[in-house]
Order: structure tokens, then C-alpha cells, then sequence
């Protein structure tokens, strides 16, 4: 099996390695996307900046909870005429912009919230 099913976006990002204790797995990944595009002005750059680590929650792995470092990106815009010279790399099927946990936890969540009807439990 490839190790990268296990992602949200394996297209987006890879695994680099896994870290386990006994009460949690961290999962290291890192964004392999090609070129980013520059929320400013729409052109794409693969002029790197640097990286910076983003701690993510992410969905449990058989009640183990299962935690994500991501190595993410800053690029440097070299379109002359913007006004935003550096950004930092999107991954929109991964994670949403500042966030701390993965889409498809956030999804699941929210499942969850709908399925309780904010009761916070099973029992009606
Ligand atoms: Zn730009």
C-alpha cells in the first residue's frame, strides 16, 4: 500500500515520516505542489521564500489520535507590478487558511454536531 492513501490531498502533500508514542501518532508531511499562484495577483511562483511548520489535528487512527506536522511554504511573488510580495502556499483540499485541524476532521465534526443537534450526546 502507498503510505500517501492514507492523506487527505496526496497530490498536494507527502509523508516524510511517521512518529508514534504511546498515545498519539504524529505524522510528518511536507507540500509538494509544483507552483503555487499568488493570491494577489493570480500568477504562479515557485520562487521559495522558506518553510515554516503548521501543527495540525487530524482524524483519529483507530482511537489513537493522530496529529500532523506540516511543512508548508512561503513563496516570494515576482510579478513586479504586485503589491503582495510574499504569501504563504494554499492547500485547499488539505486545509483551510490559519487553521488547526485538517478539512476532513473539521468535516466530520461538524457531522457529528448536526447528528447530536447539540444535545452533546447520543441519548435524546
Ligand atoms: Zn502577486
Amino acid at each position: 500500500m502507498n503510505a500517501n492513501t492514507l492523506l487527505a490531498d496526496p497530490a498536494a502533500i507527502e509523508i516524510e515520516k511517521f512518529v508514534s508514542d504511546d498515545n498519539s501518532i504524529i505524522i510528518v508531511v511536507r507540500s509538494i505542489q509544483p507552483a503555487v499562484i499568488c493570491p494577489k495577483c493570480n500568477q504562479p511562483s515557485n520562487s521559495l521564500k522558506c518553510r515554516y511548520v503548521r501543527r495540525l489535528a487530524d482524524l483519529p487512527w483507530h482511537d489513537v489520535a493522530a496529529r500532523l506536522e506540516l511543512k508548508a511554504r512561503k513563496f516570494r511573488c515576482r510579478n513586479e507590478l504586485c503589491s503582495q510580495k510574499v504569501f504563504c502556499e494554499h492547500l485547499p483540499n488539505f486545509v483551510a487558511a490559519y487553521a488547526r485541524r485538517t478539512i476532513r476532521l473539521m468535516e466530520t465534526l461538524t457531522l457529528l454536531a448536526f447528528a447530536l443537534g447539540g444535545s452533546g450526546s447520543f441519548a435524546h
